[in-house]
């Protein structure tokens, strides 16, 4: 199989080809189409198995379907309304998910932008007033924003979590279920939720059960 195979839309192929992904990793395969249906999802990867393209791909393809980019603004956003949040545990991860999603992203008009603790906030908030289509962020610094209502996840419809169980053994469930709360619960299946985790236990399940609704549960 190949990605010419799945319907991604012209911009977002083009960039694949350009980062020369010819044939989907497993996970990939699996994983895209049923995302690309709408459903929720609960994926256990490993790292190093293409889980980045297999978040990242349906939430791109889904932004540009939905025609919602977030136009350049004349005078600076002061509260951030993403699209679509990612979520990682540590700024290295965070970094690296912003530096792929760009590539996939380019010249389509979807933005993504980063934060991250450990770092000046003034020069993220700065970059989230430039307009935000695909948040990726660190549950804690996420939560600081929020509380200093310069980013609302009101507008939130992807919402993909990455190395669930990493997070929680990093202590960052309290702020995780603080971030879901965050979103309109509307009817089912308007938020779309993908649980990426290496391992699957128990809190991971209360997890998935708490943020998915009807979901396919995969395993490479
Ligand atoms: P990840 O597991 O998302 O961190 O991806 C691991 C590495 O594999 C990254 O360097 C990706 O750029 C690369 N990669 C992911 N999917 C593919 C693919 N379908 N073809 C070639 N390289 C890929």
């Amino acid at each position: 199989s190949s990605f010419a195979e799945i319907d991604l839309g012209k911009a977002l192929s083009d960039n694949i080809g350009r980062c020369r992904y010819v044939k989907p990793t497993p996970i990939q395969k699996y994983a895209i189409p049923i995302a690309l249906a709408g459903r929720d999802l609960m994926a256990c990867a490993q790292t190093g198995s293409g889980k980045t393209a297999a978040f990242c791909f349906p939430i791109i393809s889904g932004i540009l379907r939905d025609n919602t980019m977030t136009p350049v603004p004349k005078w600076g956003v002061k509260v951030a309304c993403p699209r679509a949040l990612i979520l990682s545990p540590t700024r290295e991860l965070s970094c690296q998910i912003h530096e792929e999603a760009k590539k996939f992203a380019y010249q389509t008009g979807v933005k993504v932008v980063v934060v991250y603790g450990g770092s000046s906030i003034d020069q993220q908030l700065r970059c989230l007033e430039q307009g935000v289509d695909i948040l990726v962020a660190t549950p804690g610094r996420l939560v600081d924003m929020i509380e200093r209502a310069r980013v609302s996840l009101q507008k939130v419809k992807y919402l993909a979590l990455d190395e669930a169980d990493r997070m929680l053994d990093m202590g960052f469930e309290r702020q995780i279920r603080k971030i879901v709360e965050q979103m309109e619960m509307p009817p089912p299946g308007a938020r779309q939720t993908m649980l990426f985790s290496a391992t699957f236990p128990t809190d991971i399940q209360k997890l998935a059960s708490d943020f998915l609704s009807n979901y396919i549960f995969l395993t490479v």
